[in-house]
C-alpha cells in the first residue's frame, strides 16, 4: 500500500508512474495536468497527433468529462473493468488536458480490472493518461523488467501481477446503433456483436492517424517474416501451437502456446518478441489462425513485421 501511496502522490504532483494493467504496462499522469501529459509525450518519443487513453476506477467517474450514450453503457456494463477503450465524446469544458486528445473532441476512457491499477486510480482524484511504457513504435512492455530496461530509474514504477491479457485494449466507436472497432484486442469481434446483435462496422473514421494504427508498431530491430514463410536466414523462431518440426538444436525458438491457446498466445507476445530480439535478426513466426483474439495478435504481428520508414515518428 505503501508503494500505491507514493505513486498516487507522485501523478498528484504532476509527474509520471508506471504501472501494470491487464493488456500492458502504462505510462500514466494526471490527465487534467497539461505540463504532465507532455512528459508522457517527451519520454515516450511520441508524435503530439497521437491521442492517449484515459483510465478511472470507477465508470461513473467518467461523467465530468465525457458522455456515455446507451450503447456505451450497454458495453461498458458487460466489458468493465476489463481491457476495452470507448471513445466518447468529450463534455464541454472539460478539464481533461487538449494534450491528451490531441485537440479532438472526443476521449478515449477505459476502467482496468488490473488490481494493481485499480488501487492507483482508487487513490487520486483524476483520471490517469496512460499510453503503454515503452518508446514509441517499439515493443510493448509486460513486465516491470521490460520498463526498467526502456526508462531506467527515469520514471517510478509500481511492480505488479503480470498482465494477464498481454495486448493493448480493444478500442470501440459507438455510431447510434452500430459499434466500430478501431482497433482489435482481447474483446472480440465475436463478443461484442454477440451482445448488441448486429454485426460490428468496418473500420470507418480516418480522422486520426494514430501509432497504435500507424503501418509500423511494436517494431522488434529483428526483421520478422509472416505466416511461415520460408527465409534461409533465418535465425530464430516465432511458433504456434508447435507447427514447427525439426528445427536445429539451440536456435532461439519460442511457442507461443504450444496447446494452441489464442489467450495464452496473446499474453506471451511481446515478452517473446522481447527475448528473441536480444538474440535473433530474422524471425520466422508461425501462421496464426484469424479468428476471435487471433485477428489482433495478427494485427499486432503485422505491424511489427511493418518496414520501420512507414512509422512516422
Ligand atoms: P495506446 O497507444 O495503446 O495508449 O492507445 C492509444 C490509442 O487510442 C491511439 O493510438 C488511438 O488509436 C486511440 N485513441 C485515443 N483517443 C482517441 C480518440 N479521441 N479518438 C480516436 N482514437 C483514440
Ligand atoms: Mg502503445
Amino acid at each position: 500500500m505503501e508503494n500505491i501511496k507514493n505513486a498516487a502522490n507522485l501523478i498528484e504532483k504532476g509527474e509520471l508512474v508506471s504501472f501494470p494493467t491487464e493488456t500492458v504496462y502504462g505510462l500514466g499522469a494526471n490527465a487534467c495536468d497539461s505540463d504532465a501529459v507532455l512528459k508522457i509525450y517527451q519520454m515516450k518519443k511520441r508524435p503530439d497527433f497521437n491521442p492517449l487513453i484515459c483510465h478511472v476506477a470507477h465508470q461513473d467517474a467518467i461523467a465530468d468529462y465525457a458522455v456515455l450514450k446507451d450503447l456505451d453503457m450497454l458495453l461498458a456494463q458487460a466489458f468493465w473493468p476489463g481491457p476495452m477503450t470507448l471513445i466518447l465524446d468529450k463534455k464541454q469544458n472539460t478539464k481533461i488536458s487538449d494534450l491528451v486528445t490531441a485537440g479532438l473532441n472526443t476521449v478515449g476512457f477505459r476502467v482496468p480490472e488490473h488490481p494493481t491499477a485499480h488501487q492507483l486510480l482508487s487513490a487520486v482524484n483524476c483520471p490517469i493518461a496512460a499510453p503503454s511504457a515503452n518508446v514509441s513504435g517499439q515493443i510493448s512492455p509486460t513486465s516491470f523488467e521490460h520498463v526498467e530496461a526502456a526508462f531506467s530509474d527515469a520514471v517510478y514504477i509500481l511492480n505488479g501481477e503480470a498482465p494477464s491479457v498481454g495486448i493493448e485494449s480493444t478500442i470501440l466507436r459507438c455510431h447510434d446503433q452500430d459499434v466500430e472497432i478501431l482497433r482489435p484486442g482481447s474483446i472480440t469481434k465475436e463478443m461484442i456483436e454477440a451482445l448488441i446483435g448486429r454485426p460490428c462496422l468496418e473500420r470507418m473514421s480516418s480522422n486520426i492517424n494514430a501509432p497504435g494504427q500507424m503501418t509500423s508498431h511494436y517494431a522488434p530491430k529483428a526483421k520478422l517474416i509472416l505466416n511461415n514463410a520460408q527465409n534461409d536466414s533465418a535465425d530464430g523462431f516465432i511458433d504456434f501451437g508447435g507447427q514447427f518440426k525439426s528445427l536445429p538444436e539451440n536456435i532461439p525458438y519460442v511457442d507461443l502456446s504450444p496447446e494452441g491457446d489464442l489467450s495464452e498466445a496473446a499474453k506471451n507476445l511481446f515478452a517473446t518478441l522481447h527475448k528473441l530480439d536480444k538474440c535473433a535478426s530474422t524471425i520466422i513466426v508461425a501462421k496464426i489462425p484469424d479468428h476471435g483474439i487471433g485477428i489482433a495478435l495478427n494485427d499486432r504481428l503485422k505491424r511489427a513485421a511493418a518496414p520501420k520508414d512507414d512509422h512516422a515518428r
